[in-house]
């Protein structure tokens, strides 16, 4: 894992850091990566990541600001906000 990271998902295989373990919002953080990968596939995936970062990387942003700005970082992000706001999780969803 690296430093200072709390967690990393790789394919479907999600790595947490014990002491977070209990932490939803980041494991649905990280679940939210796992359908990026499904949907985009691994080399998309890494290509849309690691470019993303090496762009603002460019632009002259730090490492955590690079970051928080790779879209699918964004995106996870969104994720785990929208679990946090509602924890249990489309309640209100309409049955179909
Ligand atoms: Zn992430």
């Amino acid at each position: 894992m690296p430093p200072g990271s709390a967690a990393i998902t790789i394919g479907s295989v999600v790595s947490v850091r014990r002491r977070y373990a209990d932490d939803e919002r980041l494991l649905c953080h990280e679940a939210e990566h796992v359908r990026q990968w499904r949907e985009l596939g691994k080399l998309m995936f890494l290509r849309q990541y690691l470019g993303a970062y090496v762009h603002w990387r460019r632009q002259g942003f730090g490492h955590q600001a690079a970051y928080r700005l790779i879209p699918l970082e964004v995106e996870a992000e969104a994720a785990a906000e929208r679990f946090a706001a509602d924890p249990g999780g489309g309640g209100d969803d309409p049955l179909v």
